[in-house]
């Protein structure tokens, strides 16, 4: 009896490695092997090193550090993975800012839906934290946190509020009275745009792939995309 328990219990564990799991919430997410079967079928599908993929690339991974909104190391390691066409349209993006002297900085990446989860958990308001019924396009890979850097000095440009300000002055439509600072925002977003991302009503900072409802929520770690991921 005991043996056939364990057979069981076996059984049943895999085929929750193997297929989506659905959260408390209710919202279907995917682990790692799925992901991984997602893959194959799908190279579209693979989550990128973006340090690999965007030459110059500068990683400022708040929620890796004590320094976000929460106050708490949220990320075990401070990388940044997004989907292969996400990937490859900020290649496209890093590129032409270089001719502007310009780079770019992330703040933040892909985020497993476990990180969402713990947001919502402590903050409970939607505006600024994504909903776990729904979970976060940052959960897709579809999603980036970033600001412009001065690629001869390193240094951001200045722009309306620091990252994750829960102000109005985050909303990009809400009107800047300095022309720099501006300008600064109106560029970042203007590039943005044009390589097929869609800024974001309340933070200048955050940046959805369009398309990105192709994409699931997942709920890989760092480590295991670290380890057993595909990317190359
Ligand atoms: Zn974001």
């Amino acid at each position: 009896m005991k043996s056939i328990l364990i057979s069981i219990a076996a059984v049943l564990s895999t085929s929750v490695l193997i297929a989506q799991t659905v959260s408390p919430y209710g919202l279907r997410t995917t682990r790692l092997a799925a992901y991984q079967a997602s893959v194959v079928r799908n190279p579209n599908m693979e989550l990128l090193d973006l340090e690999k993929v965007v030459p110059g690339l500068v990683l400022d991974i708040r929620y890796a550090t004590e320094n976000n909104f929460m106050r708490k190391r949220m990320y075990t390691l401070a990388k940044a993975y997004a989907r292969k066409p996400v990937a490859q349209a900020l290649a496209r993006v890093q590129a032409e800012l270089k001719t502007e002297g310009l780079g770019l900085k992330i703040f933040d990446a892909y985020r497993p839906y476990s990180v969402t989860v713990a947001f919502y958990e402590s903050y409970r308001d939607t505006t600024y934290v994504a909903s776990p019924y729904r979970g976060s396009r940052h959960n897709r890979g579809c999603a980036l946190d970033l600001t412009l850097i001065d690629l001869a000095t390193g240094k951001e440009l200045t722009m309306p509020t620091a990252f994750d300000s829960f102000e109005k002055a985050a909303w990009p439509s809400t009107p800047v009275a300095d022309p720099v600072i501006r300008k600064n925002r109106d560029m970042l977003i203007r590039v943005m745009e044009k390589y097929g991302f869609r800024v974001n009503a309340s933070e200048w900072w955050h940046f959805d792939f369009i398309g990105y409802r192709q994409y699931d929520v997942l709920n890989v770690s760092f480590e295991e995309l670290e380890n057993y991921g595909t990317d190359k």
